[in-house]
């Protein structure tokens, strides 16, 4: 077999507090580099919706912008990461956002030969958050994200990419909510960065800039990072 033909699933990590644009880099780059995201922040909103035990657990935790338990979030994930697709390898977004999540997450990756890859931190601001949060809501149909003020549809009402009509906001994304969502993050999931320099496999982008901007410097990384 040729050395150079990789074998094992690509394993990426975005890291970044909520408004960073994890969600809407990490759709960017599966499209481009034929990778599947996996958010646990989707997979918590769907057992919520769909009424599951975990969802139920769930649902009056993500609304004070607190943590779901790590118990909850890992079962959620390692399921996910069981199907099929993810062979294809994975961005997780919103995962691990404790050590007790990245510790577990380097045992499931070893159990099947694999490793991460890179953990990429996007760097951006606290008082810019709550703008980007509070503007920010997706197309009902596709999960395409948009907002009030940076990516509003190019025709009024209609989702550039699936052309549906019905529009959705997050429940959590609001100013109170997101406040809570911060200190979360700089209590809890912050010191992951720490974490993933130590394994040698962190990277930082800044964020703050244009959506393609970042876009572009982040494919930079993730295509040094598969070979
Ligand atoms: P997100 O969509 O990533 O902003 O996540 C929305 C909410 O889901 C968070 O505020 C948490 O309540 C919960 N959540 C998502 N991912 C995790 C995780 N890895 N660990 C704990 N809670 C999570």
């Amino acid at each position: 077999m040729d050395a150079a033909v990789k074998t094992t699933p690509t394993v990426l990590i975005l890291l970044g507090p909520p408004g960073a644009g994890k969600g809407t880099q990490a759709r960017m780059l599966e499209e481009q580099f034929g990778l599947v995201q996996l958010s646990t922040g989707d997979l918590l909103r769907e057992a919520v919706a769909a009424g599951t035990e975990a969802g139920k657990a769930a649902k009056a935790v993500m609304d004070a912008g607190d943590l779901v338990s790590d118990g909850i979030v890992i079962a959620i994930l390692r399921d996910r990461m069981a199907d099929p697709d993810c062979a294809k390898g994975v961005i997780l977004d919103g995962f691990p956002r404790t050590t007790v999540q990245a510790e577990t997450l380097d045992g499931l990756l070893a159990e099947t030969g694999q490793q991460i890859n890179a953990a990429i931190s996007l760097e951006v601001e606290d008082a810019e958050m709550v703008t980007r949060i509070s503007g920010r809501y997706t197309c009902a149909g596709c999960g395409e994200g948009f907002h009030d003020t940076f990516k509003q549809p190019a025709v009024e009402g209609k989702c550039d990419k699936c052309g549906n009509t019905e529009f959705k906001r997050r429940a959590d994304d609001n100013a109170e909510t997101v406040k809570s969502r911060l200190a979360a993050y700089h209590a809890q999931t912050a010191p992951l960065i720490e974490y993933y320099a130590g394994h040698g496999v962190l990277k930082k982008i800044d964020a703050m800039g244009q959506i393609d901007e970042i876009a572009q410097g982040l494919a930079g990384i993730v295509k040094g990072a598969m070979n």
